[in-house]
């Protein structure tokens, strides 16, 4: 059993298109799984629909199943109880997740005893455990210092570890190393990949850069205006990628030391406010011939995965 699936997950928020269209992945025991497209794309709402953490008057259709249960059809309690141990979630800032007035200790300890009902006693114990596990340094004086005391790197670390502490088996990463400088970024992206590691857990890693996504991850889907239009292995999909979009977005942010220059996809991504027939990305699409307009392509076998354009049809 996968433990996470998304079959035909579209989600319907009032817009004149939907914010997900269609969209099917899975994540299994090991494996980091990369979600990548430009903001507005879809990639964070995939992510709280996991936890089901979704807009009062959005209506989902689909399923999201986590180790076989559907999250859009579990009880009040049932969430409770995948939110609080059995996935976690990773944000760019990890302050959105620390009480700036409460210290350390007493953000880990609270989350131990209060949400996953461990004894008080062997709280303090425990958070020093989990603190020396993702490689901070001095824990015993960073369970006494309150959040500003810290870098944006040793509270991602924090973050990390108050999230393992539950013993999830699946992370969501959403742009969890963004914001931090690029030392920092690679120094946590290789603690989040030994964390993986050791227990086996599932990853969903979503990012903006392509780049780091290929990397890091072990297969790669490419989002545009709520659809997936790409999904490879990572190798694959950045040595030879198949869809326009994948190929603009390599060409358009260069890796370090790449001497060609810079070319953005001219235009921008299509809000909620426009509605298409079509495929979403004719109007920046250098190759869009006759039927990109008016009819949706559809995915098509391609090496190791799937993409969906109308170029792939011959
Ligand atoms: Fe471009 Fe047409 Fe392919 Fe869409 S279907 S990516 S517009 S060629
Ligand atoms: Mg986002």
């Amino acid at each position: 059993m996968m433990l996470l699936s998304v079959e035909g997950l579209t989600i319907d928020a009032g817009g004149r298109r939907p914010i997900l269209h269609d969209v099917s992945l899975a994540v299994g025991a090991g494996e980091i799984v990369g979600l990548v497209g430009e903001s507005g794309s879809g990639k964070s709402t995939i992510a709280r629909s996991v936890l089901r953490l979704l807009p009062q008057r959005a209506r989902a259709s689909g399923r999201v199943l986590v180790e076989g249960d559907d999250v859009l059809t579990m009880s009040a309690r049932q969430l409770r109880g995948l939110r609080a141990s059995r996935v976690a979630m990773i944000y760019q800032d990890p302050r959105s997740s620390l009480n700036p007035v409460r210290r350390i200790g007493d953000f880990l300890t609270e989350r131990l005893v209060h949400t996953l009902g461990r004894p008080k006693g062997a709280a303090r114990a425990t958070a020093l455990e989990l603190l020396t596990a993702v490689g901070l340094r001095d824990p015993e004086l960073r369970l006494r210092q309150y959040p500003h005391e810290l870098s944006g790197g040793m509270l991602q670390r924090v973050v990390i570890a108050a999230a393992l502490a539950a013993g999830p088996s699946l992370l969501l990463a959403d742009e969890a190393t963004s914001a931090l400088d690029v030392t920092t970024q690679a120094e946590t992206l290789a603690l989040l990949r030994r964390v993986q590691a050791e227990r086996g857990l599932g990853m969903l890693f979503i990012t903006h850069d392509l780049h780091l996504a290929a990397a890091f991850c072990d297969r790669v889907h490419v989002l545009y205006a709520g659809t997936v239009v790409e999904s490879r292995p990572a190798k694959e999909l950045f040595a030879d990628p198949r869809h326009p979009y994948t190929a603009g977005l390599l060409a358009c942010t260069p890796q370090l030391g790449d001497p060609r220059p810079i070319r953005p996809i001219p235009g921008r991504p299509p809000s909620l406010d426009d509605a298409f027939t079509g495929c979403p990305f004719t109007p920046r699409c250098p190759h869009a011939t006759d039927p990109c307009a008016d009819r949706r392509p559809e995915p098509l076998p391609v090496d190791g995965g799937t993409a969906a354009c109308h170029l792939l049809e011959v």
